[in-house]
């Protein structure tokens, strides 16, 4: 039996439901509304779970609505695909030709027409199940009748028999045919699946070699700073990250704080050139001819890129999926160019797919406009964060509450985590807060050494004699081989003691399938309950990051013994600067937990610290 029937707009705007009493399955569609719709995250199962109620629900691209019908997950309720075609047609014949602009404020008397579509479904699929047959008795049977050379012959035409096989097996809809998935934990635990299965392969490395890692190359010959071709302007810029290769003061005396810059209170935004920018810069002023040729190039271009895909699909007046189909595929390996995880681009094609399946469409530069809409939309909800972090403010209510703001950093090795910790270290005494920096990374040789040089730098750069003689950074450090969980809790508690204002907890790096390493970071989280975890993961990476993130994620969940585990937070994507357009990691580090991206790395001096700017990523995306 059916519990409740909805009909919504995509923004989530209800404009009419059946019950009068509404409440006990309001939790359920708003999970649907923002896990599902909102998102187009598996939009096209059309069926979503939580708790112990199922919802079955059909998109309407033409009015934009969502007709979804709620009911006890353990009923089967086979009419429903039919219900909820037939609830649509009833609804766009009575309120269709009610204007866009005017249909929230609508008043829709639905009742009478829900009434009468619901028992026409439910008798329809009365007649289907039939009434149980009386026993026939075995001299009625056709078995009586059959002879083993009539046996013979029947097996003599198995294609025959197949058919009625599956014609008898033919499920009455289509949500039998295709077993709908299961809650949001369980599309998150299938695309993880699916992610796994879809990156293994691809590994070169066999199951027993060691992978050829950073990690394990860098410890043996030491690690070396790395010169970023497109680290802008790394020649001046001070190396943020080695002591023992230089002498101390030649570095001290390196840092040259104009370069360094300022980053008071909010990150900067990040800014991806796009290539009008790219076109317009250095330019001068130029003659009125050359400005009509660049107006008519940039609007060829803006028709070309991705959207030159679509060209084939003018004329067509409603779109159907295998009218995008070809189309689709282009967009895909235009994604997956651009460095998009391979699985999550066709995920991204899916959703585009499913919100413009059934739309009407007018003229082409009208399909072109759709289409290009569907997908910003689709990648700028993707980017955009469901919680806001903000540090300052968190950090801010810490203090007044007498306790330290404790962050832990973790992620593989070499990705830039002290770097980029210390660059967030940079950000945050700029913002006054002084900080200890916990080195937790007892393992790898010289990264207690590392934090010292980057502490003595910022040192010189805040010295306590500009901050009221308050020392801004120290570290807490007890050299190499101890527990990691207990050194971080010893300094969480020595920053408690002496009012320090924010912990930085570096960690080592470790690969993610390191099931010992693994279960000590899980320890070091549980043991010392921060308030962010962050992942550091490199832009430059596409599908590995992604592994990466959902297997540390993963661990952090499976190894932690806490009912709520603390996984990760946020991320902080670093090596911006030298991944050109090729910004696909943000968008598949994104989609696959839905976890922001609280920090981007785009260079390698500590004012090389940005916050990612949403739309200028997908602009780049969609070159
Ligand atoms: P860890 O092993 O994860 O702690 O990595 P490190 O912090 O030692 O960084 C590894 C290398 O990456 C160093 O050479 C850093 O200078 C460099 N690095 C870190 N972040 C960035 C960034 O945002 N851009 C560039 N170009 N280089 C970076």
């Amino acid at each position: 039996m059916l519990d409740f029937v909805v009909i919504f707009t995509k923004g989530g705007v209800v404009l009419w439901h059946s019950n009068a009493s509404s409440s006990s399955f309001a939790s359920c569609i708003n999970s649907l509304i923002r896990g599902v719709i909102l998102e187009d995250r598996n939009t096209e199962a059309k069926y979503f779970e939580e708790d112990n109620l199922a919802v079955q629900f059909k998109l309407d691209n033409e009015l934009d609505l969502v007709y979804a019908a709620i009911f006890q997950k353990v009923i089967k309720l086979t009419y429903l695909d039919g219900f909820l075609s037939d609830m649509q047609v009833a609804f766009k014949d009575k309120f269709g030709g009610i204007p866009a602009a005017e249909r929230l404020a609508g008043d829709y008397d639905f009742d009478r027409e829900y009434r009468r579509v619901l028992s026409a479904a439910e008798e329809a699929s009365a007649k289907q199940v039939k009434a149980p047959k009386a026993m026939r008795s075995y001299n009625e049977s056709q078995k009586s009748k059959k002879t083993v050379a009539s046996m013979i012959q029947d097996d003599k035409k198995p294609s025959e028999k197949r058919v009625n096989i599956q014609e008898s097996a033919q499920p009455p809809s289509k949500q039998q045919s295709s077993p709908p998935p299961a809650s949001m934990d369980d599309i998150i635990r299938e695309n993880r699946r699916k992610l796994r299965e879809k990156l293994t392969p691809t590994k070169k490395t066999s199951p027993g070699d060691p992978k050829p890692s950073k990690s394990s190359a860098s410890e043996k010959a030491g690690k070396k700073p790395r010169v970023w071709d497109l680290g802008g302007n790394s020649k001046d810029a001070v190396m943020l990250d080695r002591s023992k290769d230089a002498p101390e003061d030649v570095q001290y005396q390196n840092i040259n704080s104009e370069l360094v810059g300022t980053m008071q209170g909010v990150i900067r935004d990040l800014d991806v050139e796009s290539e009008d920018e790219v076109e317009n810069d250095g330019e001068g002023s130029t003659s009125e001819e050359e400005e009509q040729q660049q107006q008519m190039q940039s609007k060829k271009s803006k028709r070309g890129g991705l959207l030159s895909y679509f060209k084939g699909i003018v004329g067509a007046k409603t779109m159907s999926l295998a009218d995008l189909q070809p189309a689709l595929e282009k967009m895909r390996d235009h994604l997956i160019s651009k460095n998009v995880a391979t699985e999550i681009a066709a995920k991204l094609c899916d959703s585009v797919a499913t919100s413009l399946d059934g739309k009407q469409m007018g003229t082409f530069d009208s399909i072109a406009s759709q289409v290009k809409e569907a997908l910003t939309q689709s990648l700028v909800r993707i980017l955009s964060p469901k919680r806001r972090i903000d540090i300052i403010r968190d950090a801010l209510e810490s203090k007044r509450n007498g306790r330290p703001y404790t962050i832990i950093f973790c992620g593989v090795n070499g990705v830039g985590k002290s770097t980029n910790l210390a660059k967030i270290c940079f950000w945050l005494i700029e913002n006054d807060f002084n900080v200890l920096i916990a080195a937790c990374d007892t393992f790898r040789a010289g990264a207690v050494e590392q934090l010292r040089t980057h502490t003595r730098h910022l040192n010189a750069l805040h010295p306590a004699a500009k901050h009221d003689g308050r020392t801004m950074v120290q570290l807490y450090e007890k050299g190499y081989g101890k527990d990691a969980a207990g050194i971080a809790m010893e300094a969480i508690k020595f920053a408690h003691d002496t009012r320090v204002d924010v912990v930085l907890v570096d960690t080592a790096g470790r690969m993610q399938d390191n099931e010992p390493l693994m279960r000590s970071l899980s320890k070091l989280i549980k043991v010392n309950n921060p308030d962010l975890v962050l992942f550091v993961g490199e832009a430059l990476v596409g599908n590995e990051a992604v592994d990466q993130l959902v297997k540390f994620n993963q661990s952090l969940a499976d190894y932690s013994s806490n009912e709520n585990p603390h996984i990760i937070d946020g991320i902080v994507l670093t090596k911006f600067d030298t991944i050109d357009d090729k910004v696909g990691a943000a968008i598949s580090m994104t989609y696959i937990t839905g976890q922001p991206i609280v920090f981007v790395g785009t260079g390698q001096t500590y004012a090389d610290l940005k916050a990612i700017n949403v739309n200028a990523v997908v602009n780049s995306l969609m070159k």
